[in-house]
């Protein structure tokens, strides 16, 4: 860094803490409406793209699971064509594969009602199909009598998608400044890092598995905390017997619990997955063995996870314990098998790389916070369970984001944090 680059990076305007998709995208709303304004993002990893925003399924969501009180439904559709429109205009890697919801039984015809209801609310285009017209789109496909088809649905490669709206922002002037970890609020809008102390006109929190820590440093998060969920993917060879899957085929998701269940996705390359699980993390960062282990993490978390599976709050022992057999390559496999014809465990062999879910969870109400939720106030914002579809969503999301932090710059300094906060829970389920 030079010595001007780094005056330029001692006292910024708005200083974002983490580059995911969310801070990226934020720091180019903000430099979009405030070019004079200097913004300054940094991230505590030497690579881009690390976390979850380079670890997910890569789908774009339609909609369509989620109720419409909720910002997920307000954002998703959205969020869906815009990131449609930007992969197709700057050539980026997109496969517009469509994907099917199907039934496994007569149980699960009344989820697909719901989910029908939901798109129609939510003006999200969503085909109710009958299983020979499944057969049609999909001729692997296994549903009872009937399934759900939303076109909408596509998928794109996550980190390209990240680097490029990285490189985006750093042409339009963002200051972008990796392996640059936030340490400690030292309070009057200055921030150390491990790099330098930064004084901030506002200080922005977009750090995902570590939002809750940064929020509660600034007086927020207070009866909040992250629990991580892990989620794994198993790679299908290609056999030369079997026609590979053209299409995402995802089950009706369980509506007493927060996820969506194991799924076939479609890569942009055309290869197909399994998973992703939600099994319980003991630490943020445990992505393999003890990568990146944290003592301390282990100790406040398995204990919240212990509690939680005792009294089983949201039926967290019956996830748990669903969940852990998922490691078991034979158990996940099998559960693919009840969507798709032709799915052997042979096919299977590789391991993808795991994403780990920021999820929030209430303390007070002992329930996992369903939706988008952002708290702040005229110092600083703070980002909180940005969780699955939150990479379909990110560009309106950092649009509203905008509109809230503007709101806080605007009203008069506000000296108690909680009464300045916002948190919107909405649905059940998640999208991923
Ligand atoms: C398994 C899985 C599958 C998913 N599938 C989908 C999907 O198909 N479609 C979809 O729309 N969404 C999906 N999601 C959700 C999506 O990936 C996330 O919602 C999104 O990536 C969140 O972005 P983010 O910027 O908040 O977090 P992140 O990508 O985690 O970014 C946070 C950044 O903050 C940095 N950071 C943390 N602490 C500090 C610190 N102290 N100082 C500086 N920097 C710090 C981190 O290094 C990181 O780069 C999935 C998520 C998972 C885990």
């Amino acid at each position: 860094m030079s010595k001007s680059e780094s005056l330029q990076k001692n006292n910024v305007d708005f200083l974002i803490i983490g580059s995911g998709i969310i801070g990226t995208a934020l720091s180019i709303e903000i430099k979009k409406k405030y070019p004079q304004r200097s913004v300054l993002l940094i991230d505590k990893e030497k690579q881009t793209a690390y976390h979850s925003s380079g670890r997910n399924s890569g789908v774009l969501h339609a909609g369509f699971y989620y109720t419409a009180d909720s910002l997920k439904a307000l954002l998703c559709r959205q969020g869906n064509e815009i990131l449609t429109d930007y992969c197709l205009t700057m050539k980026l890697r997109i496969n517009q594969c469509g994907k099917l919801v199907v039934a496994k039984n007569e149980s699960e015809l009344e989820g697909l009602n719901t989910l029908s209801k939901r798109a129609q609310v939510n003006g999200v285009t969503l085909h109710e199909i009958t299983e020979k017209e499944a057969l049609e789109l999909e001729p692997r496909v296994k549903t009872h009598q009937r399934a759900l088809y939303s076109p909408k649905t596509s998928v794109i490669d996550p980190k390209e998608v990240l680097n490029h709206l990285l490189e985006q922002a750093q042409k339009m002037g963002v200051l972008f400044q990796a392996d640059t970890a936030f340490i400690k609020n030292l309070g009057q809008q200055k921030v150390l890092t491990s790099k330098q102390e930064i004084t901030a006109g506002y200080i922005i929190n977009c750090a995902g598995l570590y939002a809750d820590q940064i929020a509660k440093q600034y007086g927020f998060c207070k009866d909040m905390t992250i629990i991580p969920f892990k989620g794994i993917y198993l790679y299908s060879d290609q056999n030369p017997t079997v026609s590979p899957l053209k299409r995402h085929i995802y089950p009706v998701p369980n509506l007493n619990n927060p996820f969506l269940g194991v799924h076939h996705t479609i890569t942009v390359d055309g290869k197909s997955k399994i998973g992703p699980t939600a099994i319980p993390a003991f630490w943020r960062e445990q992505y393999s063995g003890l990568s990146r282990f944290n003592a301390k993490e282990l100790v406040e978390i398995s204990t919240q996870e212990l509690k939680l599976f005792l009294n089983s709050n949201f039926n967290f022992r019956e996830l748990a314990l669903t969940e852990f057999k998922k490691y078991y390559k034979p158990n996940l496999v099998h559960e693919a098998q009840s969507m798709a014809k032709e799915v052997h465990l042979n096919d299977y062999k590789h391991w993808g790389k795991p994403g780990i879910r920021a999820q929030l969870f209430d303390l007070k109400k002992q329930a996992l916070v369903m939706d988008f939720c952002y708290q702040g106030d005229s110092h600083s914002f703070h980002v909180l369970n940005a969780v699955s579809p939150a990479f379909t969503c990110s560009i309106p999301f950092a649009r509203l984001m905008l509109e809230k932090i503007e709101q806080h710059l605007s009203s008069p300094m506000n000296s108690s944090p909680t009464a300045d906060t916002e948190t919107k829970a909405g649905d059940l389920i998640h999208g991923i």
